[in-house]
Parts: C-alpha cells; sequence; structure tokens
C-alpha cells in the first residue's frame, strides 16, 4: 500500500531546508532591455563553488570566484552612453537606492576609492517572502526610483553604466531569498552542485538554454592597428576603412575563453584572395575576454572596391566551435 507524506510531515522527520515551495517560487524578467546574444551578454554567472575554484550552473567557469550574481554586460561604452534601462525583474517595493557614483572603470579609480560602496548606483527591491533583487554599476544620476517607491515588473529603474567596482559597462544582478544567494537560473542547487536545480527565469524567457561557453561580443574593420581600449569605448567603429585608407583591419573581441584555445582570423579581398591572416599563439590560461585582430597596409593607391570578408575561427580541443565570417563594403 502507498501512503503519501505531506510535506510538514516529512518535516517532522527530516532537517528542512528554509528552501521555498513550488508555490512560493519567485520568477523573473529579464533586468536589461536589452537581447541576449546581440546588444548585451551574460560575462559572469553565479559561482556554485564552495572553495576558491570556480563552478557555474552549467558546469562551466564562466564566473568567479565568490561572485554572486549574474552579470549582463553590453557590448562597449557606446551602447551605454546611448542609455540602455535597467528594469524591476518582479514587482515589489525599493528598499535601497545609491546613486552619484561616477562612471568610472575601477581600473582607473582603484578599488581603495569605491570600498564599501562596490556595488556603486544600484537598488534593492524587494518582492515578498522574503524574495529581494539587487541591481549594481548604474549610470550617475539615472536611478529613476526612491526607497518607499512601488514598482512592477519590467517598469525601469534606471540605466546601466560603469559605477563601483567593474571595468566595463554592465548590470550585475543578484536574486536572494531569506537573504541567501540564490542563482536565477538554477534555483535550489546546492554548493559545489551544476546543472541541477529550477530556472527562476519567466517561462517567455529561454536564458538557460541560451547559455554559450565563449561568445563573439564585438566584430568589424577599422582603418588602422585596434587596441582593447578602443574596443571597449567604442571608439574603432568611428574608423570604418575607406577606399583611401592608409590601412584595412579585421577585429573580433570574445569572451569566455579557455585555456588551449586556438583563435584565428583572415581577412579576403572583393576577388577572395587572403590578404591578411594572424593566427593567435594557443592560450596559456583562461581568458575573461580577448581580442585578436587582421590587417595589411595599403600597396595601391586606393582598395580595390567591393565586398570584404573577414573570418573568425575558435578551436577547441582539435575542433571548431565557432566560426564567423562577416562583411564590409568598399565603395567610390
Ligand atoms: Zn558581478
Amino acid at each position: 500500500m502507498r501512503t503519501s507524506v505531506s510535506a510538514s510531515a516529512l518535516c517532522a522527520v527530516m532537517t528542512c531546508a528554509t528552501a521555498p515551495s513550488s508555490s512560493e517560487l519567485q520568477h523573473f524578467a529579464w533586468p536589461v532591455a536589452c537581447n541576449l546574444g546581440t546588444t548585451c551578454f551574460i560575462q559572469n554567472y553565479v559561482d556554485h563553488d564552495p572553495t576558491e575554484k570556480t563552478l557555474d550552473f552549467r558546469c562551466g567557469h564562466r564566473t568567479y570566484d565568490g561572485h554572486d550574481g549574474t552579470d549582463i554586460r553590453l557590448p562597449d561604452l557606446d551602447f551605454q552612453r546611448k542609455g540602455v534601462e535597467v528594469v524591476a525583474a518582479a514587482s515589489g517595493r525599493v528598499a535601497h537606492t545609491r546613486d552619484g557614483m561616477d562612471d568610472v572603470s575601477v581600473k582607473v579609480l582603484g578599488k581603495a576609492a569605491i570600498a564599501g560602496r562596490e556595488c556603486g548606483n544600484g537598488t534593492v527591491v524587494e518582492h515578498g517572502n522574503g524574495w529581494s533583487t539587487q541591481y549594481c554599476h548604474m549610470a550617475k544620476g539615472s536611478l529613476r526610483v526612491k526607497p518607499g517607491d512601488s514598482v512592477r515588473s519590467g517598469q525601469a529603474l534606471g540605466l546601466v553604466g560603469l559605477s563601483g567596482n567593474t571595468e566595463f559597462p554592465h548590470l550585475h544582478f543578484t536574486v536572494r531569498h531569506d537573504r541567501t544567494v540564490v542563482d536565477p537560473f538554477a534555483e535550489a542547487a546546492a554548493k559545489g552542485e551544476c546543472n541541477v536545480g529550477r530556472s527562476l527565469w519567466q517561462s517567455t524567457l529561454d536564458p538557460v538554454s541560451n547559455y554559450r561557453p565563449t561568445e563573439i561580443i564585438n566584430a568589424g574593420f577599422a582603418d588602422r592597428a585596434v587596441t582593447m581600449d578602443e574596443i571597449e569605448t567604442g571608439e574603432i567603429k568611428q574608423s570604418p576603412p575607406s577606399s583611401h585608407s592608409a590601412a584595412l583591419v579585421a577585429y573580433v573581441r570574445a569572451i569566455g575563453l579557455q585555456a588551449e584555445d586556438e583563435q584565428a582570423i583572415e581577412l579576403r579581398s572583393p576577388q577572395g584572395l587572403v590578404i591578411a591572416e594572424y593566427r593567435a599563439p594557443k592560450l596559456p590560461r583562461d581568458q575573461a575576454q580577448y581580442f585578436i585582430a587582421a590587417g595589411r597596409k595599403r600597396v595601391g593607391s586606393v582598395w580595390p572596391l567591393g565586398t570584404y570578408t573577414a573570418t573568425f575561427i575558435l578551436r577547441r580541443n582539435a575542433g571548431e566551435i565557432e566560426r564567423r565570417s562577416f562583411q564590409m563594403e568598399i565603395a567610390q
């Protein structure tokens, strides 16, 4: 004969965790007004590893030691300057806010300058039943809410920024239940566990299956040598090649690179001839981000007109895991 045991009866004989029941689960809207994979990317997930190692919810390493939230990154500072909204992930009441901190990379300010204010400009919203969400690194002067305000799911709270402990424009988003950090990609996954747990994202969203170990966040052409800083500021997009440019360069920046990865980029003329290529040495260690470029100086008086094609290839464990071609027109 089968007997059914209620949850409360089980609690009498087991140690009951404070994990919420299914009916108490909170679901969340995407907290940034962006399209994941095109106008924003996840740089870091919650770290599930209890030691100094790292483990994300998919058993990968797209996180760093002790990271307690999800970092949703914009492609460059140009996107931030134009303004990308941070929105309430669920309805609730604003508990805290901070504004007034400058949008400056911590590489420039130094960690001491932002000690105790690592979150930068941000807010905490309480949703009831012990659930809260925290939003960090928002743009100076962009906060549109104050403590005590009621907000609805999807309501703008402010803009993505570069305040607090950050080197690139992103929203750090932390979910808590009864003050304990919860990974919204894997609720109920215990420390050290991965590929388990429930998604707390609204069913219309699918960021869980969009998990990418590695992805390209910038790709383009320039009329001169490219630097990481100019990709990050977006300045390099202001220098597209023309028929009289002194040089023609193609570049790609990717995130989530791993030790031993092999990256290559080639640039082909409108006639299909390889005019520049670069193969980066095997990476000696994991890299949160990396860029490579290939280019050449102009030989004749003008670049031949037509469509130039660049192709980026990433090989891992002897297999090709990423290939992206992109094009540019040189017209008179
Ligand atoms: Zn973060």
